[in-house]
Protein backbone atom coordinates (compact mmCIF):
# COMPACT_ATOMS: atom_id res chain seq x y z
CA UNK A 1 0.00 0.00 0.00
CA UNK A 2 1.34 3.49 -1.20
CA UNK A 3 1.43 5.74 1.48
CA UNK A 4 1.78 9.13 2.08
CA UNK A 5 5.36 10.28 4.11
CA UNK A 6 3.88 13.67 5.16
CA UNK A 7 0.25 13.47 6.39
CA UNK A 8 1.03 9.25 6.95
CA UNK A 9 -2.43 8.47 4.76
CA UNK A 10 -2.56 5.39 3.33
CA UNK A 11 -3.75 5.38 -0.04
CA UNK A 12 -4.91 2.38 -2.71
CA UNK A 13 -2.43 1.08 -5.15
CA UNK A 14 -1.94 3.01 -8.21
CA UNK A 15 -1.98 6.45 -6.49
CA UNK A 16 1.40 7.80 -7.07
CA UNK A 17 1.19 11.40 -5.02
CA UNK A 18 -0.66 12.46 -2.08
CA UNK A 19 -3.23 15.25 -3.32
CA UNK A 20 -3.19 16.96 0.25
CA UNK A 21 0.41 17.53 0.28
CA UNK A 22 1.64 17.00 -3.46
CA UNK A 23 4.31 14.62 -2.14
CA UNK A 24 5.84 11.19 -3.61
CA UNK A 25 3.67 8.34 -1.90
CA UNK A 26 6.05 5.58 -0.31
CA UNK A 27 5.13 1.74 0.09
CA UNK A 28 6.51 1.83 3.45
CA UNK A 29 6.21 4.33 6.04
CA UNK A 30 9.63 5.17 7.69
CA UNK A 31 10.01 4.36 11.46
CA UNK A 32 9.48 7.50 13.88
CA UNK A 33 12.33 9.60 15.27
CA UNK A 34 13.56 7.97 17.97
CA UNK A 35 13.57 11.26 19.76
CA UNK A 36 9.68 11.19 20.26
CA UNK A 37 9.17 13.71 23.08
CA UNK A 38 6.51 11.85 24.38
CA UNK A 39 8.31 9.00 25.17
CA UNK A 40 10.72 10.60 27.83
CA UNK A 41 13.39 8.77 29.95
CA UNK A 42 13.31 8.73 33.75
CA UNK A 43 15.77 8.68 35.94
CA UNK A 44 15.95 7.61 39.53
CA UNK A 45 17.52 10.01 42.06
CA UNK A 46 19.07 9.42 45.35
CA UNK A 47 16.23 8.04 47.82
CA UNK A 48 15.09 10.29 50.07
CA UNK A 49 14.82 9.37 53.87
CA UNK A 50 11.03 9.34 54.52
CA UNK A 51 8.01 10.43 52.95
CA UNK A 52 7.86 14.72 54.58
CA UNK A 53 11.30 14.87 52.78
CA UNK A 54 10.18 13.47 49.61
CA UNK A 55 7.17 16.10 49.61
CA UNK A 56 9.02 18.58 50.63
CA UNK A 57 10.86 18.16 47.60
CA UNK A 58 8.55 17.29 45.14
CA UNK A 59 7.27 21.12 45.88
CA UNK A 60 10.60 22.76 45.13
CA UNK A 61 10.62 20.54 41.88
CA UNK A 62 6.69 21.86 41.24
CA UNK A 63 8.17 25.35 41.66
CA UNK A 64 11.16 25.03 39.68
CA UNK A 65 8.93 23.34 36.26
CA UNK A 66 10.45 20.12 36.79
CA UNK A 67 8.11 16.83 37.02
CA UNK A 68 8.99 14.27 39.17
CA UNK A 69 7.48 10.92 40.67
CA UNK A 70 7.45 9.18 43.65
CA UNK A 71 7.63 6.01 44.17
CA UNK A 72 7.33 4.82 48.16
CA UNK A 73 8.76 1.75 49.48
CA UNK A 74 6.72 -0.64 49.88
CA UNK A 75 8.24 -3.24 51.72
CA UNK A 76 9.28 -0.83 54.97
CA UNK A 77 5.93 0.76 54.61
CA UNK A 78 3.56 -2.45 54.59
CA UNK A 79 5.73 -4.31 57.45
CA UNK A 80 7.82 -2.52 59.64
CA UNK A 81 6.46 0.82 59.84
CA UNK A 82 3.13 1.57 62.11
CA UNK A 83 1.22 4.83 62.82
CA UNK A 84 2.93 7.83 61.98
CA UNK A 85 6.42 6.84 62.78
CA UNK A 86 8.02 7.22 59.51
CA UNK A 87 11.80 6.83 60.05
CA UNK A 88 13.11 4.21 57.87
CA UNK A 89 11.01 5.01 55.21
CA UNK A 90 12.39 5.25 51.68
CA UNK A 91 10.78 7.05 49.39
CA UNK A 92 12.49 6.81 45.61
CA UNK A 93 12.10 10.30 43.09
CA UNK A 94 12.26 9.54 39.28
CA UNK A 95 12.69 12.83 36.96
CA UNK A 96 12.79 13.41 33.31
CA UNK A 97 16.63 12.44 32.27
CA UNK A 98 16.77 15.99 30.92
CA UNK A 99 15.91 17.50 34.31
CA UNK A 100 18.04 15.04 36.21
CA UNK A 101 21.12 17.52 36.68
CA UNK A 102 18.81 20.35 37.61
CA UNK A 103 17.18 18.29 40.00
CA UNK A 104 20.46 16.67 41.43
CA UNK A 105 21.81 20.09 42.19
CA UNK A 106 18.31 21.11 43.84
CA UNK A 107 18.25 17.87 45.92
CA UNK A 108 21.70 18.09 46.75
CA UNK A 109 21.40 21.82 48.30
CA UNK A 110 18.19 20.83 49.98
CA UNK A 111 19.98 17.97 52.11
CA UNK A 112 22.52 20.64 53.29
CA UNK A 113 19.69 22.32 54.82
CA UNK A 114 17.95 19.05 56.35
ZN1 LIG B 1 -0.22 13.72 2.39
Amino acid sequence: MPFCPECRYEYVPGHKECPDCHVKLVEELPERASGDPSEKEYVELHPLPGHIYAEMVKEVFDKEGIECILIPDVISTGLLVKGTDVAGNEVRIRVFKEDQEQAQEILHSMMDHI
